[in-house]
């Protein structure tokens, strides 16, 4: 077997989402030697995943694509590296942290951000397994095209949710957003604009009990969570958006909150090993958008700036980062380089 080649950065980060990205802006324009990891095979993330985005200061209206595509290119503007790789592990290595892709490859940083975000949660209904990609989808970008003049169902009740509904009736003929509540919990703006939307029929106060079908999705058996109910509907696609879970297993040793997410400080740096910071949907937070996942991002990658001074002046990583600490509290620090 071919030995492991090794690479040495000052900054290894690891997802390319929009965290990922404002990180590696902010590295590369301290002139730290950085590298960019994702699983993809394309910058981005959840961007990738929405279709138009009219909440991201600055930007009346983006696409998630033009939007990923963007930030990529201002990137390689600052010489920030980008490659495609699953991470399997990252641990200490004296004071260098070693992120380890499945492929043995290893990336050796002073410092390392996790921007690893997450992935869509399943419903965990019968069918749904069964009918993925035959019917069920989690990607209304992605695969709404394939379902022209077709009835459709929506699960959940969230912007992901109520945003891909108003997106699927360019090819639908009616989307269903069935949801176990009696009020969605998407922004006012996005609910009201699917509400008005003709081809829009909400289903309250209802769960999906099974996704029904032969070769393809046909249906589904739906329960009204009032009278008890069920009730067969029939649909040629269910896109499933119930949330997110965070992929922060890469760090098993860290502290999470209860669904999961990953808890940093106010720098973003995580208390169960230092030179490790944490930033965007993986992080546990009030909320998830693109504008605190960059903010969270430029937070992580300025104190990871200040880390990897004090590590080059003592090379302690643990006085290093009480210097650290002590360096911005003194100063009052806002975050500014
Ligand atoms: P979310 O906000 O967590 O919403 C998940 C929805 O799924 C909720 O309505 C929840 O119902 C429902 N749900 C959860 N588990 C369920 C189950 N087992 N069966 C049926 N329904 C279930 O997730 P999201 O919509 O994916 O959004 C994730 C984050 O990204 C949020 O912070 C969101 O604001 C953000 N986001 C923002 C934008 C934007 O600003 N344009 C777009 C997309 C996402 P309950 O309401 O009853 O809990």
């Amino acid at each position: 077997m071919a030995a492991p080649q090794s690479n040495e950065y000052d900054v290894v980060i690891v997802g390319a989402g929009p965290a990922g990205m404002a990180a590696a802006l902010y590295a590369g324009r301290a002139r730290l030697k950085t590298i960019l990891l994702d699983r993809m095979g394309a910058g981005g993330g959840q961007l990738l995943n929405t279709e138009l985005i009219e909440d991201y200061p600055g930007f009346r209206s983006i696409t998630g694509a033009d939007l990923a595509k963007a930030q990529e290119d201002q990137i390689k503007d600052f010489d920030a590296e980008i490659a495609w790789g699953e991470v399997a592990s990252i641990e200490a290595r004296g004071n260098r942290r070693v992120v380890r892709t499945d492929d043995g490859t290893e990336y050796v940083g002073k410092t390392v951000i996790v921007a690893s975000g997450g992935l869509p949660k399943k419903l965990g209904v019968p069918g749904e397994v069964e009918f993925a990609g035959r019917g069920v989808s989690y990607c209304a970008i992605c695969d709404g095209a394939f379902f022209k003049g077709k009835v459709l169902a929506v699960v959940g009740g969230g912007d992901s949710a109520v945003e891909e509904a108003t997106f699927l009736t360019r090819y639908a003929e009616k989307v269903y957003v069935l949801h176990r509540r009696g009020e969605w919990r998407a922004q006012k703006l996005i609910a009201e604009r699917a509400l008005s939307n003709p081809k829009i029929q909400p289903i309250w106060h209802s769960a999906v009990e099974e996704i029904l079908g032969e070769q393809q999705v046909t249906g589904m058996r739906v329960k009204d969570l009032q009278s008890g109910a069920t009730r067969e509907i029939p649909v040629g696609g269910v896109f499933i958006y119930v949330g997110f879970t965070p992929n922060s297993g890469i760090l098993p040793g860290a502290k999470t909150d209860e669904q999961g997410f990953i808890v940093t400080d106010d720098r973003m740096a995580l208390d169960s090993l230092p030179g490790v910071f944490v930033a965007g949907d993986v992080r546990s937070q009030y909320v998830r958008q693109i504008a605190n996942a960059v903010g969270d991002a430029t937070t992580a990658a300025v104190a990871a700036t200040r880390y990897i001074e004090e590590l080059d002046a003592t090379g302690d990583p643990d006085k290093s980062q009480a210097n650290v600490e002590a360096t911005l509290v003194a100063a009052g620090e806002a975050g500014y380089p």
